[in-house]
């Protein structure tokens, strides 16, 4: 039997807490008062960029014997409300009704942040400190321009000698249900512009011009019907869309001197920004007639490769937990879009599994209160497998 307090109590607190990027709000406070008394040695870094606010962080970690180290990842910001008035209950006020309980951050991630913590709270409680590391890499900036969250936070402690040996990142990985899917990679992004110039010219006299026009149509159709791959055994095929075309010629009678298209790629561990670069203008140069015209790439910085989670021993051990205790096997997806779970694969391999996503960002976010029960069961089944307990 055990005192520690229940994830739902934690997750009511950290919900009260109103830390829409980038205010803390109580969030990080509360969490540190929740783990200081039970040994965790708790750092708050503030971390600054000019142009975008300061950011609070917490790292906790929790270090007995030479064990492994297990790091649990979140955030504790959450994104605006909208409109108060549209909610069934105050975004903040942390209330339960019908077995869901209510407020922005439940789903994404507030939930997840305390199904973890009271899984070790309990663990902590009933087996003592485990042989090896617990810690918590928890961020204030994954909503707004995260550039002062997660990835100076690994920095950070990678510079007070950190090495993490497995990651969970805690974000909602279920679209239904739990058990549903457990996270063990991403999908890249890429962005680019195309830029065909021609010659300037009267529409009337059409022989004295070069129409960028025409030539980024073809290049346009050509690209969005080739095949990038087939797809891999965890990843879906890469796409590529187009998500603009931009002449800005106002005139009628004016053939313009250029056109450009705009594109993004998610794409699996086949491609990287090199290869896509050369798929594209190989495709963009086939539709150039001649050196009138010219065309050029221009591809954005990313920071959003695709990767892919090689750890079997964490994947299987993670799954064994989630079959045990929602009578289900998850499937190993690699689907959405990107999260913070793309800088700390730089580190460790790294899962992700949380609650049940569908409401995230809405108005009238929830969870049900069997679902944090569930999670945090299978938080606390996972570090039992992870750091056996003694005797
Ligand atoms: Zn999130």
């Amino acid at each position: 039997m055990t005192n520690a307090p229940s994830a739902l109590d934690i997750a009511r607190k950290l919900v009260q807490c109103p830390s829409v990027t980038p205010e803390e709000g109580g969030a990080l406070a509360y969490l540190d008062t929740l783990l200081s008394p039970v040994g965790f040695q708790v750092h708050r870094p503030v971390f600054s960029e000019s142009g975008t606010p300061d950011v609070e962080n917490l790292f906790a970690k929790l270090s007995h014997g030479k064990g492994p180290h297990l790091v649990f990842a979140g955030h504790t910001d959450v994104v605006p409300t909208g409109d108060e008035d549209l909610w069934t209950l105050p975004p903040f006020s942390g209330e339960v009704k019908e077995g869901m309980l209510y407020g922005r951050g439940t789903a994404d991630m507030k939930g997840g942040i305390a199904a973890f913590s009271a899984a070790v709270l309990q663990y902590l409680a009933e087996h003592g400190e485990p042989e090896g590391s617990i810690s918590f890499l928890i961020t204030g900036d994954e909503e707004g321009p995260a550039t002062n969250g997660t990835v100076k936070l690994l920095q950070w402690a990678a510079d007070k000698g950190e090495h993490f040996s497995d990651a969970i990142v805690g974000e909602p990985t279920n679209p239904d249900a739990m058990g549903d899917a457990i996270k063990i990679g991403r999908r890249g992004s890429l962005s680019g512009t195309i830029t065909v110039t021609g010659h300037q010219g009267h529409v009337a006299y059409p022989h004295l011009a070069h129409n960028p026009v025409t030539i980024m149509a073809q290049i346009v159709s050509k690209i969005s019907a080739a095949v990038l791959d087939h797809g891999t055994d965890h990843f879906q095929p890469s796409n590529l869309e187009f998500i603009s075309i931009d002449v800005g010629n106002e005139a009628w009678n004016l053939i313009p001197k250029k056109a450009t298209a705009r594109f993004n790629v998610r794409h699996n561990d086949l491609w990287d920004a090199q290869k896509l670069s050369d798929f594209v203008m190989k495709n963009a140069k086939d539709c150039i007639p001649s050196s009138d015209f010219d065309v050029t790439l221009g591809l954005i910085p990313s920071n959003a490769d695709a990767f892919l989670t090689r750890s079997d021993t964490l994947i299987q051990s993670f799954s064994e937990s989630v079959k045990k205790i929602t009578g289900r096997t998850p499937e190993h997806s690699t689907d959405g879009g990107t999260s913070d779970a793309r800088f700390i694969k730089n580190y460790c391999p790294v899962i992700e599994f949380g609650l049940v996503g569908k409401t995230m960002h809405m108005i009238d976010e929830h969870i049900a209160v069997d679902d944090l029960k569930t999670l945090t069961d299978i938080y606390y089944d996972f570090l039992t497998r992870y750091f056996p307990p003694k005797g």
